[in-house]
């Protein structure tokens, strides 16, 4: 702290010099002005505790200099003690005082007197230069708090006892009137939105804190922003305690919008389907569980249609992902526009849709729905510029008929729409008990399929063909036989497209190949003496869906020695239909490698004789069903006739199988079918059955 001082102002030298004498013992510093001037000069650079001030002087008199200090800011506060000679104090003390004069001494000064009088306003002015010291600090830290506070991101209010708002920072002022109003002065009642259940201020949970002086946390709240709108917070609030008095509350809280919207976006993540935005498989089965309670309750039903498009892998792969996306899209409009809003749309997998009716009037609104859906989807779509046309199939499920739970309704709808899709697709079919136990019975069968190569269950049989002209026995159809230890036997009408369905046709396949062409290879080279023997061996379509097929039949026939020559390969339509490109490749390269290829059952599936043309086959196996109709009409003979003939002109030779009669034959003799196969030579026959036959048809050749 700066010395303090005290300013002697008199235009006699000697009277500076002695008043300075007297106050000699004082620890404060002495300056001397010798006019009204010089001491103005002083005062406006030095503090002083106190001026002794002469009146009488020349130019400036000591009333006047006083005059100019009282009306001088700053300084105009400083007490003056008039020093005046003996006589003359009547006269000026009343204006003295009037100019703030604090006292009056009389020449020649009593120096005790003196001395008292400056220590006093020494004393005082040191107090004071003391406090403004502390009240300055003070200052400084309240300055620097409201900064810190004002600084933070969080609203700070601070409240009287009369939930009147005495401080906000500028955090606060933005969040409760978003354009920084001030809300000091304002009742927080104002900005809190006490919960919906507790409307009335008083019952509160934001007032009974503060009336009971406790500190409480809310992690979800609303305050209001204008009274006009809420939004979301978070807050602290505390009571201040003097003592046991609250004389106020204090209040910090947090703008949630985003946390919250962060939030509502992974729960939408993990509620809804980003492509389409309708509901995914999880919200679909919430739903779905909870309307059957309330089915329960209501003793009401509801109907599940599931929706699986056929062909949407196609549309992926040939137009790409984000085409893909455009159609599911368009696809979840469509389902949407054919139902009630109250109704629920789903997408429960990537080309699968669920749609559930709550409450319909009767079972035929599922059907009426279906048909509507199927015939929406039947409609071209248009995507980026291209025409895309996709089917479905949808399968359908009534609670409480077809099940009670969400798992059994759901499965109850999934069987049904298998179904939908191997009865030809773009159709509906209801679920029904029938379809639960062949769904059953086909897991069982397939569980026993697994097992039935490795314990040896499976057989080869062999059917013998023939040739019209001459009767002579050109080879065998191999034919796979199942005899299951339990079931006995097993039709492959049965099991083969079960096989399919499952993957494990490409194993059977292969096995029943090996056997044949390994039965081949032995009778040609221990039985035939010199005669070839051919074997036929049938081939799923979903074989051709390996890779590098035909290189691996090849390489399965090379490695068993039989000539290439020898071996047939019975293929269906549906090979061909399902992917007409690849497996007429395929089959181009088993015919370069020299192995012949015969279509099976021709007849019962969609290619017509022109279509044969392209393809290349080298012989046809009229369907048995053809070759039952014999006889029976006129129109069927001529077609029978006209296969025949129309196939020899494309140099495609003529199987008729399942020839069971004389008359049968005598018709397929006189129309010149090539080779004939069927009951009426022989069945099909075990290997030493087989070879026995073929012992004797060589023998009475
Ligand atoms: P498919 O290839 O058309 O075989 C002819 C079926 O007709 C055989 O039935 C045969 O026993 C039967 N059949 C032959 N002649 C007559 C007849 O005069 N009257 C009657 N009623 N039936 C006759 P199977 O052996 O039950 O085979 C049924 C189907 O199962 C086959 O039809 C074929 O599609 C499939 N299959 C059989 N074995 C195999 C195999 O090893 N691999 C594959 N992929 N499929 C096979
Ligand atoms: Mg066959
Ligand atoms: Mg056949």
């Amino acid at each position: 702290m700066q010395q303090t001082k005290v300013l002697i102002v008199d235009d006699m030298e000697v009277n500076r010099l002695v008043l300075a004498g007297m106050l000699e013992e004082l620890p404060s510093g002495i300056d001397m002005a010798s006019s009204g001037a010089a001491a103005l000069a002083l005062l406006a650079d030095n503090q002083y505790a106190v001026i002794l001030m002469d009146i009488h002087m020349p130019a400036m008199t000591g009333f006047e200099c006083v005059s100019a200090i009282r009306k001088t800011p700053n300084i105009q506060n400083i007490p003056v003690i008039f020093v005046t000679a003996a006589g003359h104090i009547d006269k000026f003390v009343d204006q003295g005082y009037h100019l703030g004069a604090v006292d009056y001494l009389v020449k020649p000064v009593d120096a005790d007197m003196l001395l008292s009088k400056v220590r006093v306003f020494v004393s005082l002015f040191e107090q004071r230069a003391k406090l403004e010291a502390s009240l300055a600090e003070s200052r400084a830290i309240q300055h620097k708090n409201d900064q810190l506070l004002n600084f933070m991101a969080e609203g700070i209010l601070g409240l009287d006892s009369q939930n009147i708002i005495t401080f906000a920072n500028i955090a606060a002022c933005t969040l409760l009137t978003s354009n920084r109003e001030h809300v000091v002065g304002r009742s927080i009642k104002d900005f809190i939105n006490p919960s919906a259940s507790q409307q009335n201020w008083e019952d509160s949970d934001f007032n009974h804190v503060f009336k009971d002086g406790q500190c409480h946390h809310m992690d979800d709240a609303l305050f209001w922003r204008n009274k006009k709108e809420t939004f979301p917070v978070e807050y602290t609030q505390a009571s201040i305690l003097e003592g046991a008095e609250i004389v106020g509350g204090v209040v910090a809280f947090q703008d949630i919008s985003e946390r919250k919207k962060d939030q509502q976006q992974l729960l939408n993540l993990a509620r809804y389907d980003q492509v389409t935005q309708l509901p995914n498989r999880s919200m679909y089965w919430d739903f779905l569980s909870k309307s059957i309670a309330t089915a329960e309750r209501t003793n009401s039903s509801i109907a599940i249609l599931l929706l699986d498009l056929d062909n949407f892998k196609q549309v992926n792969d040939s137009l790409g992902h984000d085409a893909g996306d455009e159609l599911l899209i368009q696809m979840a409009k469509k389902l949407t526009h054919c139902v009630r809003e109250a109704d629920i749309v789903a997408r429960v997998g990537g080309d699968e849709f669920t749609t559930l009716l709550l409450n319909p009037r009767d079972s035929q609104v599922a059907a009426t729905i279906a048909q509507k859906m199927l015939a929406d989807i039947a409609q071209t779509f248009h995507i980026f510029s291209h025409d895309v046309s996709v089917r479905a199939s949808i399968g359908i499920a009534i609670y409480p008929n077809d099940g009670t739970t969400a798992t059994q309704l759901t499965k109850a709808a999934d069987t049904a729409m298998c179904h939908a899709k191997s009865s030809g697709r773009n159709t509906f079919k209801y679920f029904s008990r029938a379809m639960h136990e062949r769904i059953e019975y086909d897991l069982k069968m397939t569980q026993e399929l697994h097992k039935a190569l490795g314990e040896q269950q499976m057989t080869m049989n062999f059917q013998p063909q023939m040739q019209v002209k001459d009767h002579q026995l050109v080879g065998f159809e191999a034919l796979i036989r199942w005899h299951h230890p339990s079931m006995g036997h097993v039709s492959p009408q049965e099991f083969i497209p079960l096989a399919e369905t499952n993957g494990l046709i490409t194993e059977i396949g292969d096995w029943c190949l090996i056997q044949a062409l390994q039965q081949a290879k032995h009778w040609n080279d221990k039985l035939s003496g010199g005669h070839e023997v051919n074997i036929a061996v049938n081939v799923s379509s979903l074989q051709f869906k390996q890779n590098n097929f035909a290189e691996h039949i090849i390489d399965i026939v090379e490695r068993s020695g039989l000539s290439l020559s020898l071996l047939e390969l019975e293929i269906t339509e549906t090979a061909i239909m399902e992917d007409p490109q690849k497996t007429t490749e395929d089959l181009h390269k088993l015919r370069t490698a020299g192995i012949r290829i015969s279509m099976d059952d021709f007849g019962t599936g969609y290619s017509s004789l022109a279509q044969l043309k392209q393809l290349p086959i080298d012989v046809l196996k009229i369907d048995k069903s053809f070759i039952d109709e014999i006889n029976q009409n006129d129109s069927s003979n001529a077609i029978v006739k006209s296969i025949i003939d129309l196939a020899h002109s494309l140099k495609i030779s003529v199987v008729a199988e399942g020839v069971e009669t004389l008359e049968q034959f005598a018709f397929l003799q006189k129309s010149h079918c090539d080779v004939v196969q069927g009951y009426y030579f022989s069945k099909p026959l075990d290997m030493a059955n087989a070879s026995a036959y073929l012992r004797s048809a060589l023998s009475s050749s």
